[in-house]
């Protein structure tokens, strides 16, 4: 097996859509699939499996809009691709008909000490196409069955590596991934060694994803594994524009310094790249901050971003931060003078306000 060596502790080079969520009892109604992600291809085929089995594509299909609708609900409405976005392709893969990779890496990115253990894991398709943006997700098929016999629904990961690879050129993808305590799938990819083989469906969705445009702005807000699409944003932005895109403006919020992933090559980037706010709520030497807390004190950066017409905002995380960043959001932009909603609302259909959150 070709192993190619990765170190995401190497300088950062080497670094629907629908108003309201389904829920799965709505799933399990429907007689055909909802309005599907505009703006995309389809991959051919994709609802005729390799068995025919149409039925199990349609199961397969659901459960994902499902997932990306509930998670990109925090946006308040419909949200566009970015006008310049790349045209995404989803749903290449499917339940009925996976690719498999290879694991090529599998490094922890916490400090053994902390209680967080979040892994870098590469995989590589074997010279298949995989046709992943950044901001797409993809969907892993863990193994073995549910109490109740049947085989487990794919879960969501962010690819944290921008389009043409982990490795420029390689085409392999990065995942940033959590253990979360006696998570199937989770505990499943964190065990992974070099050289499994994992099974993988998608590219999946088809609206977070990055303007391809220098002169963007990107206001990046994100906690713990929200990092995946913003570290892949920021490989892509390096690869395509080196210093000559506009700088990135994060705010990174952690419980720890060392439960904050990719800590080490994020310290290493220029100022002029991007605008750094790490931010931990629980250090023991610093007092408790959340990220929505350090908007507040940043005000006037947020918003003299918010007030740009050529700002895209991503917001990615754990569903617990959304209610926090949005109302730090509302007050920053009420004491400019703005109503959020509204405001909100022409991001939001210029394709430049993004929420994920799981
Ligand atoms: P599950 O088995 O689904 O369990 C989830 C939690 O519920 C666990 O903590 C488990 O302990 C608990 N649980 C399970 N069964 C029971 C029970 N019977 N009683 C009580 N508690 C129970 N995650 C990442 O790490 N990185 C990413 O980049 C990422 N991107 C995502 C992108 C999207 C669009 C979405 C929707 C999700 C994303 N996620 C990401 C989350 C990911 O998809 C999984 O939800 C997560 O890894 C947990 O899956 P799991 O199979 O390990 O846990």
């Amino acid at each position: 097996m070709d192993c190619i060596p990765v170190c995401p502790t190497g300088s950062i080079d080497e670094w629907r859509v629908v108003a309201q969520p389904y829920s799965l009892e709505n799933q399990y109604e429907w007689d055909e699939l909802p309005e599907q992600e505009e703006d995309v291809v389809i991959a051919e085929g994709a609802s005729d499996s390799k068995d025919g089995n149409a039925a199990l594509d349609n199961q397969t299909i659901d459960p994902i809009q499902a997932l990306l609708a509930e998670a990109h609900s925090g946006a308040g409405g419909k949200s566009v691709a970015p006008a310049t976005a790349t045209k995404p392709t989803v749903n290449f893969y499917n339940l009925g008909n996976p690719v498999e990779a290879v694991v090529q890496g599998n490094y922890r990115l916490t400090s053994e000490d902390s209680d967080s253990d979040v892994r870098h894991i590469v995989i590589d398709f074997q010279g298949k196409p995989f046709p992943a943006l950044e901001g797409q997700s993809v969907g892993i098929i863990a193994p073995g069955t549910t109490s109740d016999g049947k085989a487990h629904l794919p879960r969501l990961y962010s690819v944290s590596s921008p389009r043409d690879g982990e490795r420029e050129g390689y085409h392999n993808v990065s995942l940033t991934v959590k253990r979360e305590s006696d998570g199937v799938c989770s505990n499943y990819l964190c065990d992974l060694e070099i050289g499994q083989r994992i099974q993988v469906t998608g590219p999946f969705g088809a609206t977070f994803l990055m303007p391809n445009d220098p002169a963007a702005r990107l206001l990046m807000i994100c906690t713990g594994t929200g990092s995946a699409p913003m570290r892949s944003f920021t490989m892509a932005r390096q690869r395509l524009y080196g210093d000559q895109g506009k700088a990135m403006t994060l705010f990174f919020g952690a419980r720890t310094p060392d439960s904050l992933p990719y800590f080490g090559p994020l310290q290493k980037l220029p100022s002029a790249l991007m605008q750094k706010h790490l931010v931990y709520s629980r250090s023991p030497d610093r007092e408790k901050e959340y990220v929505q807390d350090r908007m507040r004190s940043e005000s006037a950066v947020v918003t003299e971003l918010l007030l740009d017409s050529n700002t895209y905002v991503y917001i990615c995380g754990l569903k617990e931060m959304e209610a926090g960043v949005e109302a730090a959001l509302h007050d920053i932009a009420s004491d400019a003078g703005r109503d959020w909603h509204g405001l909100r609302t022409v991001m939001r259909e210029e394709g430049r306000f993004h929420v994920e959150t799981y």
